[in-house]
């Protein structure tokens, strides 16, 4: 029998690195829009970016983005800026679950 074994989050960042903002949802706009949170869809409207080769850009003028717009760091910990309305894919993301994690041999044992 498979046991699912619980991974802890390292706050490393690395999946935020991604442009997770592209799988944002409608009911993610609609929970912002209820929320009436303009800062959040203000930063998506100027984020723009594109991939060019192994990281992103900005369409705007070519600067180097460094993974999502609401990623913060803590020390070198990472932080969520809008983590109590981040987007759903975000929030169904488990630690360990994809190869981007470094807990992914840990989810595997
Ligand atoms: S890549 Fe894994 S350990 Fe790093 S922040 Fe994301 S879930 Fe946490
Ligand atoms: S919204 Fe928050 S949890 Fe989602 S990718 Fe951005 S910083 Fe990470």
């Amino acid at each position: 029998m498979n046991r699912k074994i619980s991974v802890e989050c390292l706050r490393c960042g690395k999946c935020c690195l991604a442009n997770v903002l592209s799988f944002a949802t409608d009911a993610d706009f609609q929970r912002w829009e209820a929320e009436k949170r303009a800062d959040i869809l203000h930063v998506i409207e100027h984020y723009r970016p594109v991939w060019a080769g192994d990281h992103l850009i900005s369409v705007d003028d070519g600067r180097y983005l460094h993974g999502c717009p609401f990623l913060s760091w803590d020390g070198d910990r990472c932080k969520c800026t809008i983590y109590e309305t981040r987007p759903e894919v975000c929030g169904r993301y488990q630690p360990g679950s994809s190869q981007i994690c470094p807990q992914w041999h840990r989810n595997k044992a």
